[in-house]
């Protein structure tokens, strides 16, 4: 389990980009391009290389670097809302409000039911 906050989200987006996006090199010996690319779309390397030179990167540079805010949402598994930060729980990411939830809910129906006090 551990806590990543927007601001430590944001900063890793460059690398996240790079590491979907860029090709292993070994397919530059047959001229393909070094960058897994979309028609229609800038190219990503040129978009990794803008996100790079962020040295202090904000939500609204990214997004606008980026076209979206896919990159920079940071979506709570149960209520899908843009957090400032999440609890990472395995395969889930959870905002404060839902996990405050499930602790009540926990103490209200599982202790609650068991007899035991809370
Ligand atoms: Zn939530």
């Amino acid at each position: 389990m551990k806590i990543v906050t927007k601001q430590q989200h944001i900063k890793g987006v460059a690398k996240a980009w790079y590491n979907r996006y860029k090709l292993p090199t070994y397919y530059k010996s047959i001229q393909a391009p070094e960058w897994e690319e979309r028609e229609g779309e800038e190219g990503r390397g040129e978009v990794y290389n803008k996100l790079k030179a962020l040295e202090n990167p904000t939500v609204e540079q990214i997004d606008e670097i980026i076209g979206d805010s896919r990159w920079t949402r940071l979506e709570c598994s149960e209520c899908r809302l843009d957090s400032p930060a999440l609890v990472y729980l395995g395969g889930f990411h959870m905002c404060g409000a839902c996990l405050r939830k499930m602790a009540d809910e926990y103490d209200q129906h599982v202790l609650a039911s068991e007899g035991g006090t809370v």
